[in-house]
C-alpha cells in the first residue's frame, strides 16, 4: 500500500467536508468590514483591504480629504468603500475622490460645501496609466461643489480604464466652467471601455454664459475615430441648460436609450465619431427657451424611437439637426452624414427640424446614402417646421407623416394627414389612427421617472423661484433701517418701505434673492446714497426693486459710481435684476455714474427693467461690457427693457460685448420695446457713439419705441446667425440703426 494509515471512504468524505467549512469560515473572516474615523485610519484600511473587504467611513463631515481609493478586488468580491450611514457622510473642503485598480466600489457618499483643488471631483484613476478597471461609483452625491472662481475650469467626473459603471449618482449644480461629467479615450487602456452609465441624476446646471458647460462629453476630437462603446442608459437630465451641448458625443459605438431630458436647454450632439445609437430616450421641452433635441454629424449614425415633445431651439440646437459636412474634413470639424438612419421619432409641438444644416461655404457635403422614415412630425398649426439647407437628394424619405402641412419639404417620402393625437397610459402623445400605429415612436416606449434615478436618499430640487416667496419685513425711515432689514431679510423676503426718506450710509450688500418695494404707490419712498453704490448684488444675490424713487444726489463726488453693482469678484450663482414702477434720478454728482455694473465673470439670468423711468444719468443705465478677452464669456443672458422712459443719459441705455468667435452659447438676448429714449448716448466718454451698443448678441428685438436727439443704435454681428429684429420705431433727429458685422457698425 501507498498510505500507511488507512481511512474508510467515510472518514475521508467527512475530512473533506471539515477542511471545506474551514476554508469557507476564513474566507468569511476575510471579508471584513472596517470603520475608520479618520484619514490615516482610512488609509491604512485601504493599504490592507483584500477582495470583498468594505471600508467604512464613519458618518458626519470629512473636511479636506484626497480620497485615494487603490486596491485589488476580484469578480464578485470587490473592495467598497461607502458610508456609516448613506448620505451621513459629507466630504466638504479641498477634496476629491480617485479610484484605482480591479473590481472596486463607491457607495453612499456626499460631496458638498467644497470643491476640487485639482481639476477632477472623482477620476477613475490615480494618474496617467494607473487606472480603475471593472469599478463602480454608485449613489454618489456631488452637490454644488464648485471652483469659486467661476472661469476656473474642473471636471466633476472623468471615467477612465475600461468595464467601470457610474449609475445612481446624483449630480446638481456645476456652475463653474467644464465638463460635468467625461469619459476619457486619450490612451488605449481607455478606449473600447464598455462603460455603463445609467439611472443618474443629473439635476440643474445653469447657463454658463461661455462654452465648457455640457454636462456629459464622451472622448475629444482628437481620439474621436476610436470607438469608446460607453453605454449611457436611463438618465434623468434636469434642466442641464449650460450650454448648447448637453451631451456631446465625440467618440464612436456609444448607445443612448432611455434618457429623459427635462426642460434642458441645448441637444444631444453626435459631434464627433461614427456607428452611434440613440433610441427611446425621450425629450420633454414644454416650450422653455433653446430646449432642443439631437443633432446628426458623421457616418453610421442611428436614431429611431424618440420622443421629442415641445421643443423651440433653432438652427444647430434644433429638435432635430442633420448637418452638413467638410469635405475631407479635418478631425475636429464636421464630417460628413453617411449611411446615417433617422426612423420612428415622434418630433411634436417643436419648432424646428434642419436637413443640410450649416450649409456654407466649408460645410458643403450634404448628407449622403442615409435613410429618413416614419417619422412623424406633428404641430397644431399645421407649420411646416423642417427646413432644408442645401441638397438633400442624399437622405431617402419614406413614409413620413405631417400634420395638415400645405407645402411638403420633398416630393416623395412624406404625406399630410389630419392627424389627431391622443394621450396614452404613459402619458406621451400618439396618433389616435390605427392606420398610423407604425409611425413616430413606439407606443411601449417607456418614460423614465425622476424618482427611479440618482439615490432615493437625497432630495431632487423642485422649481427655482427666487423672489417674493418669503416673508415681509415692513420698515421706517430711520438711521441703517434698509440695511439692517436687508442683513435679516432670508431668501424671497420682501423688504417693505413706509413712505419717506431713507438716506443709506453703507452699501446694500444682497447675499439672496429680495424684493424692495414701496409699501404705498401714492407716497413711493426715496431712497438716496452716501456710497459709491447703493446695492452689491454677492453671490447667490439677485435684487428686485419696485415702485421706489432712487436718486444719486448724496453720492460721493468721485468718477465710476453705480446704483447697483455686481461683486467686483467671480461670481458662480447667476442672479436676476429686476427693475419696475421705479424712478430713477440725477445720477450725476460726477461723469460715468451707471444705474447698473457688471463685474468680469458675474453673469445675470435675468434684467429686465419696465415701466420706469431714468433721468439725469452721467454714465450708462445697463454696463455690461466688461468680458473684453474675446473668449466668448458675457454678462447676461436675457436684457429686456419695456414701456420706460430714459431722457438724457450722457451714456448708452445697454451696452453689451459678447467677444469671441465660439458658438457655444445662446445669448446674450436683448429686448428693448415701447420705450422712449430723449437725449442718449451723446456723452464725450461715450466711446461707443450710441444709444445702445450690442457686439455679439444673439437675438435682437428693439420695436415700438420712439429714439429723439440721441444718438444711433449700433449693432454688431460676429458669431452664429445673430437674428436681429428692428420695427415700428420711430427715429427723431437720431440717425438710422448701423447694424452689419465687425468693422462695418463700428
Ligand atoms: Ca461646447
Amino acid at each position: 500500500m501507498f498510505y500507511s494509515m488507512r481511512f474508510d471512504n467515510k472518514a475521508i468524505t467527512a475530512l473533506i467536508a471539515l477542511i471545506f467549512a474551514l476554508w469557507a469560515w476564513a474566507g468569511e473572516v476575510s471579508a471584513a468590514e472596517i470603520l475608520v474615523g479618520t484619514q490615516d485610519e482610512f488609509q491604512d484600511a485601504v493599504k490592507d483591504a483584500r477582495p470583498g473587504d468594505t471600508v467604512v467611513l464613519k458618518d458626519g463631515e470629512w473636511r479636506d480629504f484626497e480620497i485615494l481609493f487603490r486596491g485589488i478586488g476580484k469578480p464578485g468580491k470587490p473592495i467598497t468603500l461607502t458610508a456609516q450611514n448613506k448620505g451621513k457622510v459629507f466630504i466638504t473642503g479641498q477634496s476629491n475622490l480617485r479610484l484605482a485598480g480591479e473590481h472596486l466600489v463607491v457607495s453612499g457618499l456626499v460631496f458638498k460645501d467644497g470643491y476640487s483643488p485639482t481639476n477632477t471631483v472623482i477620476a477613475f484613476r490615480q494618474s496617467k496609466g494607473k487606472y480603475a478597471n471593472h469599478s463602480r461609483v454608485t449613489e454618489t452625491v456631488i452637490d454644488h461643489f464648485n471652483n469659486p472662481e467661476r472661469f476656473e475650469s474642473d471636471f466633476w467626473v472623468m471615467m477612465y480604464g475600461k468595464h467601470n459603471r457610474f449609475d445612481h449618482n446624483h449630480l446638481e449644480g456645476k456652475s463653474n466652467q467644464g465638463v460635468t461629467m467625461a469619459v476619457r479615450l486619450d490612451s488605449e487602456e481607455s478606449q473600447q471601455n464598455e462603460h455603463r452609465i445609467d439611472h443618474n441624476y443629473f439635476g440643474p446646471r445653469p447657463v454658463l454664459g461661455s462654452n465648457g458647460g455640457e454636462t456629459l462629453r464622451i472622448g475629444t476630437s482628437h481620439y474621436s475615430l476610436s470607438d469608446s462603446l460607453t453605454l449611457v442608459e436611463n438618465n434623468y437630465f434636469d434642466r442641464c441648460n449650460g450650454e448648447v451641448e448637453i451631451i456631446s458625443s465625440k467618440s464612436g459605438g456609444n448607445v443612448f436609450r432611455g434618457n429623459l431630458f427635462y426642460e434642458s436647454r441645448g441637444t444631444l450632439t453626435l459631434r464627433h465619431g461614427n456607428g452611434n445609437l440613440v433610441e427611446n430616450n425621450i425629450f420633454l421641452g414644454n416650450r422653455v427657451d433653446h430646449t432642443g433635441g439631437i443633432r446628426v454629424i458623421n457616418k453610421r449614425q442611428t436614431i429611431r424611437n424618440n420622443y421629442l415633445y415641445g421643443l423651440t431651439g433653432h438652427r444647430f440646437g434644433g429638435a432635430l439637426v442633420i448637418m452638413n459636412g467638410v469635405p475631407n474634413s479635418p478631425i475636429n470639424r464636421y464630417h460628413q452624414v453617411e449611411d446615417s438612419v433617422i426612423e420612428n421619432n415622434s418630433i411634436i409641438a417643436s419648432d424646428h427640424i434642419e436637413l443640410a444644416a450649416g450649409s456654407d461655404a466649408e460645410r458643403s457635403a450634404p448628407p449622403v446614402s442615409s435613410v429618413f422614415s416614419n417619422n412623424l412630425v406633428h404641430n397644431d398649426d399645421g407649420a411646416n417646421v423642417i427646413a432644408v439647407h442645401d441638397d438633400i437628394s442624399g437622405i431617402s424619405f419614406v413614409g413620413n407623416v405631417l400634420n395638415q402641412v400645405e407645402k411638403l419639404p420633398t416630393k416623395t417620402g412624406f404625406r399630410s394627414a389630419n392627424v389627431a393625437l391622443i394621450e396614452a397610459d404613459n402619458g406621451l402623445l400618439y396618433p389616435a389612427s390605427e392606420e398610423l400605429a407604425e409611425v413616430g415612436a413606439s407606443r411601449d416606449i417607456k418614460v423614465l421617472q425622476r424618482s427611479d434615478t440618482g439615490p432615493s436618499w437625497y432630495p431632487k430640487p423642485g422649481p427655482q423661484q427666487r423672489f417674493d416667496a418669503g416673508a415681509e419685513i415692513i420698515i421706517e425711515p430711520g438711521e441703517d433701517t434698509l440695511f439692517d432689514a436687508l442683513q435679516q431679510a432670508g431668501a424671497g423676503d420682501i423688504v417693505t418701505l413706509a413712505p419717506g426718506d431713507y438716506t443709506v450710509r453703507k452699501t446694500l450688500l444682497i447675499q439672496r434673492p429680495v424684493t424692495l418695494r414701496s409699501q404705498d404707490a401714492a407716497q413711493r419712498a426715496n431712497i438716496a446714497f452716501e456710497r459709491t453704490a447703493l446695492a452689491e448684488i454677492a453671490d447667490g444675490g439677485s435684487l428686485k426693486l419696485s415702485g421706489l424713487i432712487i436718486s444719486g444726489k448724496s453720492a460721493p463726488d468721485v468718477a465710476g459710481n453705480t446704483v447697483v453693482r455686481t461683486s467686483r469678484y467671480s461670481m458662480l450663482n447667476n442672479f436676476v435684476l429686476e427693475v419696475q414702477d421705479s424712478v430713477v434720478l440725477d445720477l450725476n454728482t460726477n461723469h460715468s455714474f451707471n444705474f447698473f455694473t457688471a463685474a468680469k465673470h458675474t453673469f445675470a439670468d435675468r434684467i429686465t427693467i419696465s415701466n420706469s423711468v431714468f433721468r439725469n444719468v452721467t454714465g450708462h443705465v445697463l454696463y455690461l461690457n466688461r468680458e473684453d478677452e474675446d473668449l466668448g464669456i458675457y454678462n447676461a443672458e436675457y436684457v429686456v427693457v419695456k414701456h420706460s422712459t430714459f431722457e438724457n443719459v450722457a451714456g448708452t441705455l445697454a451696452d453689451i460685448y459678447r467677444g469671441g468667435t465660439d458658438e457655444s452659447t445662446f445669448g446674450p438676448h436683448f429686448e428693448l420695446a415701447d420705450s422712449t429714449l430723449e437725449d442718449v448716448g451723446k456723452g464725450k466718454r461715450n466711446k461707443s457713439g450710441a444709444s445702445v451698443h450690442l457686439l455679439g448678441v444673439q437675438a435682437t428685438s428693439i420695436h415700438g419705441n420712439t429714439f429723439a436727439d440721441s444718438q444711433p443704435l449700433r449693432i454688431v454681428e460676429t458669431v452664429g446667425e445673430p437674428v436681429t429684429r428692428i420695427s415700428g420705431n420711430r427715429f427723431e433727429t437720431t440717425p438710422a440703426p448701423l447694424v452689419g458685422p465687425l468693422g462695418s457698425a463700428k
